[in-house]
């Protein structure tokens, strides 16, 4: 069924009122009216014969018989009734109930009854009541032949009475024309009905209209409400919320085709600076300005919304693929950055952008709507300008987000454990160890670095972190120290952590806590570090250089470190990337690159350690190219401090000896 609307329900609901209201008050009407008329034309018969008929009798007349002469007379009188109180017919009968006159003026005279029986009614006229009632059918022969010519009758008994005597004396029994009452009736009842009907018309129409009028306003108010509960205020654009519909109707329909959809999460760079310098009615119009560009350049190819502050979205539907997406917002970065003058200003806005895509990466709208944020988040970070979401870059999912908040527990809970991992010489001898750190989770076990290290790089929690390991390392070292056997430890260090204020001075106020000497710690930083910012990563090495810590550069060869920069640094030590030595004794790049490094590391007087040293032919090869300090699994995998041994037996020490060169 459909649904009515509230007008449409109004309107039938007080129809049937007013129609059921109209039949009952027409019924009563209808009633009253063909009562009134009945009464007012047996009165008017009541009249007739008392005024007409009943002068000519005396109480004598009726009390024996009525005489030749006045019979005469009274035919005359009753033929004389005209129009509304025409009588049809006329008997008039005796208190002993025999009938003594009869006359039917306007027919040809019946024949006699032959023996009337007194009826009900006239036995109650002759009480003295006055009887009426309608005919309609008759067996009387009388009757039968007034009947056909009147179509019906009004019968009417009326007691005939005289001044000074109580009781009635005889009864007139009247019969007259029922068809002109029942028009007096009919065209009276029509008229009634008829004002009846208007008036309800009239009062249901009016009644209708008022509503209809509040309806419309109320429809107009509520339409007004709706859009501003969906749309931007300043822009007019499509909000936050009427996205997220037409992003779950956009993937709705994108679903059975498995076409993409993708979503462009804009934000003005340096926006807030427009707002100071120029005022938030400028930085207004620029947002104005804005919104219209991009939806002048998405056309009807998707939506433009505001999702607030200077953050636009913009819904592309019928993209091929990532590619197409980018070149998209290509498109979009274009069209905002137009030279456009406000406030006698000159501008030229940038907008940085991220890229979310159905179904490569979103199920739904408030996936899409986040993972395009962290995109957008990336692009602004690293200035790319457009960033397609990755998985691999979002911290936002809820696994990473339950466990960074177990890691901040499980930090101050003491639940980070350090194993160490020795580094030997060709003689098989401890030359130091890395501190590798491992989180001893409560329910999942031991996690490796790789777990939880990039979750907590990408938050504050790898400041605590460091802190906690650099405090375990360097406690561990003083406790090796003061047994006699003075164990250099390598500690990795993220670039967040090195570039953080005041990280020198905090690794300088542990060494002089624990009064440790600086040179058995050693601090691994990989070269990305280094060129995320040099000039302070050389300013915070530099000191602690000064101070007396060794630098190492980790996984060399993976990253882009200058020469330059590595000829100024203060660096102790390149650890080759295992990358490289796995692949030593098979591939002759490798080789070269093994080679090299070591060359490299000679000439800048560095030492060089191999990383993941696996078995014995890398362990020759190594020894054969000229480098001296091994890490790996072959002497042994990270294991927790009392399980390091002191040394390890090389089966091939003297092999690797003999074909090793002397170290500068
Ligand atoms: P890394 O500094 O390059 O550490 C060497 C990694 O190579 C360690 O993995 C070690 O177990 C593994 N390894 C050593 N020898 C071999 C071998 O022969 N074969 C193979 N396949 N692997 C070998 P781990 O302990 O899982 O650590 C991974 C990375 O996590 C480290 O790489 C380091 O970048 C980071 N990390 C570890 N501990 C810390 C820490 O305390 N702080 C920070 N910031 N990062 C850490
Ligand atoms: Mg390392
Ligand atoms: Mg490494």
């Amino acid at each position: 069924m459909p649904r009515l609307s509230l007008l449409s329900r109004f309107a039938l609901v007080s129809l049937v009122l007013v129609v059921g209201l109209g039949a009952v008050m027409a019924q009563q009407l209808a009633s009253m009216i063909s009562q009134r008329a009945l009464r007012s034309a047996t009165d008017a018969a009541v009249l007739t014969t008392t005024i007409a008929v009943q002068p000519l009798l005396t109480s004598q007349d009726l009390a024996e018989a009525i005489p030749e002469a006045k019979v005469a007379a009274l035919d005359r009188a009753v033929a004389g009734s005209r129009d509304g109180t025409e009588i049809a017919r006329i008997k008039i009968w005796r208190l002993d109930g025999e009938l003594i006159y009869v006359a039917d003026p306007h027919t040809q005279a019946p024949p006699r009854e032959s023996s009337p029986e007194p009826s009900h009614e006239l036995a109650e006229a002759l009480e003295g009541h006055i009887e009426a009632e309608l005919v309609f059918e008759s067996d009387e022969p009388g009757n039968a032949a007034l009947l056909d010519r009147y179509g019906s009758l009004l019968e009417v008994y009326v007691p005939i009475r005289y001044a000074g005597v109580e009781k009635p004396v005889g009864a007139f029994e009247l019969y007259l024309p029922y068809q002109p009452v029942r028009n007096s009736i009919r065209a009276d009842t029509l008229r009634a009905v008829g004002l009846l009907v208007l008036g309800l018309l009239i009062l249901w129409a009016g009644l209708f209209s008022t509503v209809a009028g509040a309806s419309r306003r109320l429809r107009s108010e509520s339409r007004r409400n709706e859009h501003q509960a969906l749309h931007d205020a300043l822009t007019g654009l499509p909000n936050r919320e009427l996205l997220s519909q037409d992003i779950e109707r956009a993937v709705r329909a994108a679903e059975p085709d498995g076409s993409t959809v993708a979503l462009v999460v804009l934000d003005l760079d340096r926006f807030r600076e427009v707002n100071d310098t120029l005022g938030h009615r400028h930085g207004d119009l620029l947002i104005a300005e804005m919104g219209e560009r991009l939806r002048a350049e998405v056309g009807v190819h998707g939506t433009v919304a505001r999702l607030g502050g200077d953050e636009f979205a913009v819904l592309l539907t019928g993209v091929a693929d990532a590619r197409s997406a980018v070149a998209a917002t290509e498109r979009l970065r274009d069209a905002l950055r137009l030279p456009l003058e406000i406030g006698d200003v000159a501008l030229a806005v940038e907008a940085s952008a991220g890229i979310s895509l159905h179904p490569a990466d979103a199920g739904d709208a408030s996936s899409m709507l986040q993972h395009a944020d962290v995109a957008l988040y990336v692009a602004k970070r690293t200035h790319q300008g457009i960033s397609v979401y990755d998985a691999a870059q979002d911290e936002h999912t809820p696994q990473r987000l339950r466990l960074l908040g177990e890691l901040a527990r499980g930090i101050d809970d003491g639940e980070l454990v350090m194993h160490y991992q020795p580094q030997l010489d060709l003689s098989g001898s401890v030359r130091g160890v890395e501190a590798l750190v491992r989180w001893q989770h409560p329910e999942r076990g031991l996690l490796p670095p790789a777990e939880f290290i990039p979750v907590a790089e990408r938050t504050g929690l790898i400041h605590p972190l460091t802190d906690v390991v650099l405090g375990m390392a360097v406690a561990q070292s003083k406790r090796w120290h003061d047994a006699g056997t003075p164990t250099p430890v390598a500690v990795n260090i993220s670039t967040r952590s090195l570039l953080h204020a005041g990280f020198a001075d905090r690794v300088l106020d542990l060494l002089a806590v624990w009064a440790m000497p600086a040179g058995l710690l050693t601090l691994e930083i990989t070269e990305t570090t280094i060129m995320e910012d040099p000039d302070r990563a050389l300013a915070v090495l530099s000191r602690l250089a000064a101070a007396g810590v060794r630098l190492s550069i980790d996984d060399f060869g993976t990253g882009y470190s200058s020469l330059a920069y590595l000829k100024s640094l203060p660096v102790h030590e390149l650890k080759i990337d295992r990358s490289f030595v796995a692949a030593l004794t098979s591939s002759e790049r490798d080789r070269v690159i093994v080679d090299s490094t070591v060359a490299l590391g000679r000439r800048l007087g560095l030492d060089v350690v191999a990383e993941g040293v696996e078995d014995e032919a890398t362990l020759l090869a190594l020894g054969a190219l000229g480098c001296t300090l091994a890490q790996g699994f072959y002497f042994s995998r990270p294991v927790p401090a009392g399980a390091l041994r002191a040394g390890v037996d090389l089966p091939s020490t003297a092999a690797v000896r003999s074909t090793a060169q002397p170290t500068g």
